[in-house]
Order: C-alpha cells, then sequence, then structure tokens
C-alpha cells in the first residue's frame, strides 16, 4: 500500500475540479483525476505532471454505474485505499432555468449528475475509504444551495433557478445524512460553496480563479481528525443551510 495520500477528484480536468487536483497535489497527495473523456483526462494529467504532481488518470463518468464500479476497482488496484475523495463533477444544465420553464429532462439530467452521481461514486468508494486512516469526503455545493441566503431579502441571486439550485440543496441533504450515518466511523463528510468562479459552467461569468474556487474544498479535504463533518463551507468559514 502506498504510503502517500490518495485523492480522487471528480470533474478534474477543467475548472475548479484540476486546480483542487493541482493544490491537492502541490500537498503532496497522489491524485485521480477522474474525468469522462480521454482526451481531456490525459491532458490534464500531463500538465499536471508537468507541474510536479503525481497524478493519474481515472476514467470516471458519474452517471455511468459500470463507469464508477470500474473506477473503484482501478484505485483499488493501484493504491488498496482511498484517502480522499472529492465530488466536483457537476452541470448547470439548461442555463437560465427559472423553474417556469424547467423541462424534467433538464431537471432529471441535472439531478442525475449533481445528486445521484455523488451518491454512486460515495458508495462505491465507501470500501476503500473505510480502509483509510483518515478518510475525507467533500461534495461540491454552491451558496445557491442555501436555503437561508436563498429566502434572505438582503441576498440577491437574480431570477430563480428550477434545477441547478434545487439540485444543490438535494445534494446537501443527502451530504448531511451520510454525515450521520458515519458519525462514528473516521470518515468526515463536509460540503463546500467554491464561490462565483469564472469557468465554462457560468460561461466564464464567475468573479474568483478556479484556484481561489478550490481552496474551500482543500480546507475539507485535509481536516484534522477533530475536524467538522457534515457542515456545509465556503472558504471564510460556515454557510447557513
Ligand atoms: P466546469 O464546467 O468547468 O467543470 C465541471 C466538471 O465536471 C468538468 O470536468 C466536467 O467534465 C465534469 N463533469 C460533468 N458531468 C460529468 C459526468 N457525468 N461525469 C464526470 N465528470 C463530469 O465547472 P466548475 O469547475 O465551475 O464546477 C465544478 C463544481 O463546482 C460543480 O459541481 C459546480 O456545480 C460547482 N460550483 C461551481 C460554481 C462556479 O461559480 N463555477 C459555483 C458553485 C458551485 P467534462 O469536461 O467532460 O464536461
Amino acid at each position: 500500500m502506498s504510503e502517500k495520500t490518495i485523492a480522487l477528484v471528480t470533474g478534474a480536468n477543467k475548472g475548479i475540479g484540476y486546480e483542487i487536483a493541482a493544490g491537492l497535489g502541490a500537498l503532496g497527495h497522489t491524485v485521480g483525476v477522474g474525468a469522462r473523456n480521454e482526451q481531456r483526462r490525459e491532458e490534464a494529467v500531463a500538465k499536471l505532471r508537468a507541474a510536479g504532481v503525481d497524478a493519474f488518470g481515472v476514467p470516471l463518468d458519474v452517471t455511468d454505474d459500470a463507469s464508477v464500479a470500474a473506477a473503484a476497482t482501478l484505485i483499488d488496484e493501484r493504491a488498496g485505499r482511498l484517502d480522499v475523495l472529492i465530488n466536483n463533477a457537476g452541470i448547470a444544465g439548461a442555463w437560465p432555468d427559472a423553474p417556469s420553464t424547467v423541462t424534467a429532462d433538464n431537471m432529471r439530467a441535472v439531478v442525475e449528475t449533481n445528486v445521484i452521481g455523488v451518491v454512486r461514486v460515495i458508495n462505491a468508494m465507501l470500501p476503500l475509504l473505510r480502509r483509510s486512516q483518515h478518510p475525507r469526503i467533500v461534495n461540491q455545493s454552491s451558496h445557491l444551495s442555501s436555503l437561508t441566503l436563498q429566502t434572505s431579502p438582503d441576498v440577491d441571486f437574480g431570477p430563480g433557478s428550477g434545477a441547478y439550485s434545487p439540485s444543490k440543496t438535494f445534494l446537501n441533504a443527502v451530504s448531511i445524512q451520510y454525515a450521520k450515518e458515519l458519525r462514528d466511523t473516521a470518515i468526515k463528510i463536509n460540503t463546500a460553496c467554491p464561490g462565483y468562479v469564472a469557468t465554462d459552467l457560468n460561461g466564464f461569468r464567475g468573479t474568483s480563479t478556479a484556484a481561489e474556487g478550490a481552496v474551500a474544498a482543500i480546507r475539507l479535504a485535509t481536516l484534522p481528525d477533530d475536524g467538522p463533518t457534515g457542515g456545509l463551507f465556503d472558504d471564510s468559514g460556515t454557510v447557513p443551510w
């Protein structure tokens, strides 16, 4: 078994996921670059290696049971365990997605990736995480998930979102339930808000860089054993549910 910490980042070929992989790699983690497209995955692995990161490619489509199972097998064969799982892969779906315009197909696609994909990956990786001494799971959520912020008269998130925002609220709820189930284990599971980050997801309209967006997830991935579990955090602290 490898002595180095083994991490898997889903959707790591670009955007925030790539920067999480780079950041964890700079801290000395071996990083599995989870990505569904072979060319984009291998380009990201090559770029990370050129930057000195111990990176390897993990073919992974989070919406596909067989792909996720194969990814778990690959990591098992390579490392025998998993220390850090970052569920970063996500889609915005059709945008804008005001509730009155949302189609059932769009809603299904967004939930399939942003929620069910995370559950699929966690459940496939849990046996490997249970073999780690300091296992950490981070689910990439959003400030748009927060019911408190959404209903605050002081916060303006623009027109309502019928699929994307609710998918992240759903993800938060799922994360809380995992934290309850796993509370007597070494596994810490937390949920991150990266901020409004300039990436493909929003046509690069975000105001933070992808590296800045990676900070919250990296911090949660490297929590000490007495750190929190079952919480929602951004790079400056707790975010209200
Ligand atoms: P990007 O669009 O740049 O990256 C999304 C990543 O997810 C890509 O690597 C993409 O792969 C991957 N992905 C999508 N679907 C799948 C799938 N089925 N299987 C595997 N990988 C998949 O967006 P961001 O970097 O901005 O987003 C990363 C996360 O951060 C998302 O969960 C997003 O919701 C969240 N977030 C982003 C914010 C922002 O302002 N950007 C704000 C709040 C949260 P591919 O290249 O193949 O499409």
